[in-house]
């Protein structure tokens, strides 16, 4: 007899076609955070026919459903799965047939693939419902990059009524050998910030410096001056990213600036060394502003925690990962500074976001995610569903046992 682990991977591998399609309808319609309009309506329609409780419009453009188990009490465990929806402002040049069909706009980082999981593993908790001892809450959140989707949906009552206690959620990684899974304990991705710098000088002639404050000159030493946070403040033990990626001043060669405004982002893993990089880029900025004449404004326009998964979170995943793709598929990497608001979730019910291997050399898919050209081997798409599916189901079991 299967086990329910077994039975649930291999109805997630007949389900492949279907999730192909899902994927590539997805993929050729994408459309950026907060505006997943059509999206959000083909997976509620999905949700709803499968006879499940759908909320829309959650954190504005997000779905959320609940699956719940048979014979359930009123105070059975809630498990979350997370799933996002939104594309890049990327012109694609992947030339595959069910490319972009939203000029200037493009899945280049997996999300129609995660969509696309999300309709599977409801459809597959849907018919075991008997195997559920308690209850599953589908969120599919808009908005994932860097735009604030998860705590759009926090904000709006996501994580209340019923109360999960524990997340999950999966990235596919193009980076990775096709349907090796990534597990680990602690942090795994970055905390990261933007943040923006606008610096105030005086306009006035470029032949009469000695009138005017010179905003470009005033933003060159901060940017310099900045570079000294990770040298100099954070301990050498710890992590951290300064990037200034802009920097716009002035407007002709003949005119002293009167504005310059400086656009970056910070990274890190702890805590403590998130808040030293603000108040560090604060103080630079205060300190060469005051020394030349200038005033500034600092401000952190968003950001998100680092994604941390908890040791009980990542050991489920790991049993999971050990039933569905085998011990010598399981891998472990050194923490990346890419950020992902899944740790939004992770904080507030802990869990484990793994990364599931998508590349795919035979067929050339090596391109990196964010990138024109990027694509991903959807062999992984019944790993990725059946994954997700099991930690539930093993999560809520383990719960009542
Ligand atoms: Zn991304
Ligand atoms: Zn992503």
């Amino acid at each position: 007899m299967q086990t329910i682990t077994e039975t649930i991977r291999r109805e997630a591998e007949e389900m492949f076609p279907q999730l192909v399609a899902w994927r590539r309808d997805f993929h050729a319609h994408p459309e950026l955070g907060f505006q997943e309009t059509r999206t959000a309506g083909l997976v509620a329609q999905h949700l709803h026919n499968l006879g499940l409780e759908v909320s829309t419009g959650v954190g504005r453009t997000g779905v959320v459903a609940l699956v719940e188990g048979d014979h359930m009490d009123e105070d059975a465990p809630v498990v979350l799965l997370r799933f996002d929806m939104d594309a890049l402002p990327i012109v694609e040049e992947t030339g595959l047939p069910f490319a972009s069909q939203n000029p200037g706009v493009m899945h280049a980082c997996g999300h129609d693939g995660h969509t696309a999981m999300g309709m599977g593993v409801a459809q597959l908790l849907a018919k075991h419902r008997a195997a559920l001892k308690g209850q599953v809450k589908l969120v599919f959140q808009p908005a994932e990059e860097g735009m604030g989707g998860a705590a759009a949906m926090i904000d709006d009552g996501v994580l209340e009524n019923p109360r999960p206690a524990a997340a999950f959620a999966l990235h596919l990684w193009s980076r990775l050998p096709l349907n090796q899974v990534v597990v680990q304990s602690g942090p795994l991705w970055a905390a990261a910030d933007k943040f923006e710098l606008v610096v105030q000088g005086k306009g006035g002639h470029g032949a009469t410096p000695h009138d005017a404050v010179d905003a470009t000159l005033v933003a060159s030493q901060i940017v310099v001056a900045l570079q000294s946070i990770v040298a100099r403040n954070v301990n050498p033990t710890a992590t951290a990213v300064v990037t200034v990626g802009s920097l716009h001043s002035g407007s002709a060669g003949n005119i002293i600036s009167e504005q310059a405004v400086l656009e970056g982002t910070v990274r890190s893993f702890d805590p403590d060394v998130r808040s030293l990089l603000h108040r560090r880029i604060d103080e630079i900025a205060a300190g060469v502003c005051q020394a030349l004449g200038a005033r500034h404004q600092f401000s952190v326009p968003g950001g998100c925690p680092a994604t941390i998964n908890s040791q009980e979170g990542a050991a489920l995943m790991q049993r999971v990962a050990n039933a569905v793709v085998g011990p010598e598929q399981i891998a472990q990497i050194t923490p990346m500074m890419v950020g992902e608001d899944m740790s939004e979730f992770l904080q507030r019910a802990p869990g484990c976001f793994i990364l599931v291997g998508a590349a795919s050399p035979e067929k050339g898919l090596l391109s990196p995610h964010h990138s024109p050209t990027f694509d991903f081997d959807e062999r992984m798409l019944p790993t990725g569903a059946a994954l997700l599916a099991n930690a539930a189901i093993t999560w809520l079991d383990d719960q009542v046992a």
